[in-house]
């Protein structure tokens, strides 16, 4: 089995769009450019969504336009409907992550539309990509817990993945938007995709927010299962805006930490991505929420936990 694992930063994404002050674009791109330096090769990069639900990532069509060329770095961006299609398509993105929810609740809630019209917008994004060759990743929110539902039965991550995969077996991303999944329904979300849907392991990403400290955990049994792609933010950045107390994603330092240590590559310069996790930091509203940055370079997180928060 493959000893190397992907990590898809999505810093600027998922760990930018949670905080109360919008980042300026060139800071922004500094960001980037320092995750890539890192020997990150994938990085989720904007949203395209309404300015008036996600004010800090109205920039994305700029963004998406300025983002460097490196070579061997792949940028995405998220997109709720077509909308957000044509306009990162427009700006030059051509691997999206189209979002739905696991849960109808959280669906109406952060997408404003049911579960089953979401489905009706992937399936006519899919025939644009198709014909574009733009490449999905179709990434279901709240696939082990809901803040409005509750737990969420691997049952019914199975039946959206069945939907999903009947209108084209893009790959799958499960996302532990609030952080409450726990290890055993990861194992049990995987084997079942497999085992019902005949998925392949490099079909399947994961997507862990540490809000309970179960990030770890979470990837652990993910790569037991023979995952190989997680979604991470440096210096765990992000939350969920419809998530209360939901806290960082999982840091990106932290898991590329337990990586190495179990001698899986990743092709990542860890002291690059302390640099890159110092430099996030200075974004965040709130101190530090991962560990290693802690335990490697102290003064950098205690001058951050010193800051008033707004
Ligand atoms: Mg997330």
């Amino acid at each position: 089995m493959s000893q190397h694992v992907t990590i898809e930063d999505v810093t600027p994404r998922d760990g930018l769009q949670n905080e109360p002050t919008p980042v300026p674009l060139a800071q922004k791109l500094l960001l980037i450019q320092k995750l890539a330096a890192a020997g990150i090769t994938h990085i989720q990069a904007t949203s395209f969504v309404h300015p008036k639900w996600v004010p800090q990532l109205a920039d994305a069509d700029q963004l998406a336009k300025d983002l460097p060329p490196l070579p061997g770095v792949q940028y995405s961006a998220l997109i709720p409907n077509l909308r957000g299609y044509e306009r990162a398509v427009a700006a030059g993105i051509r691997h999206l992550e189209f979002v739905l929810s696991a849960s109808e609740s959280f669906n109406h809630r952060n997408l404003n539309r049911s579960l089953q019209e979401s489905l009706a917008l992937l399936e006519q994004v899919t025939q644009r990509a198709l014909s574009d060759g733009v490449t999905l990743r179709v990434g279901f929110s709240v696939s082990f817990h809901c803040p409005f539902e509750g737990r969420i039965s691997t049952q019914a991550v199975v039946k959206l993945a069945r939907e999903c995969r009947a209108i084209h077996p893009w790959r799958l991303a499960l996302c532990d938007s609030d952080g409450m999944g726990f290890p055993n329904q990861v194992r049990d979300a995987v084997r079942a995709l497999r085992d019902d849907l005949r998925m392949q392991n490099a079909e399947i990403a994961l997507h862990f927010h540490d809000t309970y400290g179960r990030g770890l955990s979470n990837s652990l049994v993910g790569l037991e299962e023979g995952i190989r792609e997680f979604d991470a933010t440096t210096a765990g950045l992000g939350g969920c805006p419809y998530c209360p107390g939901a806290s960082g994603n999982l840091a990106t330092e932290d898991l590329v930490d337990l990586l190495h240590g179990l001698g899986y590559q990743t092709g990542i310069d860890l002291e690059k991505l302390l640099d890159a996790a110092e430099f996030a930091l200075q974004f965040s509203s709130r101190p530090y929420q991962g560990h290693l940055l802690r335990a490697m370079r102290p003064g950098t997180c205690q001058k951050n936990e010193l800051r008033p928060v707004p």
